[in-house]
């Protein structure tokens, strides 16, 4: 079983995005941070991998409007600005958790 597998996404705060994994770990993302990493072609150039979206511009009270599930692999987020065409993979998720939100115990889930 794939480990960057949401148990549980707890969505309730409009400011945050929280995910329990299958192995136990949790990560919580707010959603400026979520916005600022958006994957898409709009903010991602596809072919280089440069950065498109400069996160200045991303105002740190955004919102998270709507999250769906997309199949089980991924979330689409629709944001307050308007933006939802990023795809969140879990995978991308996990590997972007940030490093201080984890107050469980443990201290070498940083090193994969
Ligand atoms: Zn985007």
């Amino acid at each position: 079983m794939n480990t960057n597998t949401p148990k549980v996404i707890t969505k309730s705060d409009p400011a945050r995005i929280s995910i329990a994994w299958a192995d136990g770990q949790s990560s919580s993302y707010s959603a400026a941070e979520l916005r600022r990493i958006c994957p898409c072609a709009h903010c991602v150039d596809e072919l280089t991998g440069r950065k498109l979206l400069d996160p200045k511009t991303v105002p740190q009270d955004l919102l998270h409007r709507q999250v769906r599930l997309v199949g089980r692999y991924a979330l689409r987020i629709e944001f307050s600005d308007g933006h939802q065409t990023g795809l969140y993979q879990f995978d991308f998720l996990r590997s972007h958790a940030p490093v201080d939100s984890a107050p469980t115990s443990g201290g070498t889930s940083q090193d994969q």
